[in-house]
């Protein structure tokens, strides 16, 4: 979550908080002296470095230790916060989009279980994969769930973050 002037569309949001797009963001050794004892472990995750977990400890609906933040989130912007900063975007339309990817999740949900060991981007893309792989009869069956789960990892892909096939946390978007 970001403190920008339009951050308050964030607070309707939480997306890059709560494990939809990602497993990790990046922390740097000083602050994980910081994060630690308020209770937010990091990890030593092997090619990456020091990380937090995501879905964060710390999110219950909005940040819970907002002044102690890391710096990826301080300064972490998605396409469509860098769009609203920009005015290529009015808010409104930002939040029509948010509702809209929260609607989706929520309907995947109900077939698709966020086991949280993965960003749910990732469960719907293995869960989308598997039925692309299915059988005709098995393709048939989960048409519906094919169909939004597509719509979802799109939006996700237009509007939020560009996830690439290996992406698992937001260094490569953090804005300079
Ligand atoms: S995904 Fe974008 S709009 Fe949502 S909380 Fe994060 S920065 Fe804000
Ligand atoms: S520390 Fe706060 S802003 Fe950063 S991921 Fe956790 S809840 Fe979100």
């Amino acid at each position: 979550m970001t403190a920008n002037s339009n951050g308050s569309v964030c607070l309707d949001c939480g997306m890059c908080c709560n494990g939809t797009f990602l497993d990790y963001a990046a922390v740097t050794g000083e602050e994980a002296t910081v994060l630690e004892p308020l209770g937010l472990p990091v990890k030593v995750i092997d090619g990456l470095g020091l990380r937090i977990q995501l879905p964060c400890r710390k999110f219950d609906g909005c940040c819970t230790i907002y002044a102690d933040r890391p710096a990826v989130c301080r300064n972490f912007q998605c396409r469509l916060l860098k769009s609203l900063d920009k005015r290529r975007i009015e808010a409104g339309y930002a939040l029509q989009r948010i509702q809209l990817l929260k609607a989706l999740k929520a309907e995947l949900q109900q077939v698709i279980p966020d086991q949280k060991e993965k960003s749910y981007f990732r469960e719907v893309r293995d869960f989308v994969l598997d039925i692309e792989k299915g059988s005709p009869e098995y393709r048939r069956e989960h048409a519906k769930t094919l169909m939004i789960g597509t719509r979802f990892m799109n939006l996700i892909n237009e509007d939020f973050f560009h996830m690439q096939d290996d992406a698992d946390d937001r260094t490569e978007s953090v804005s300079p």
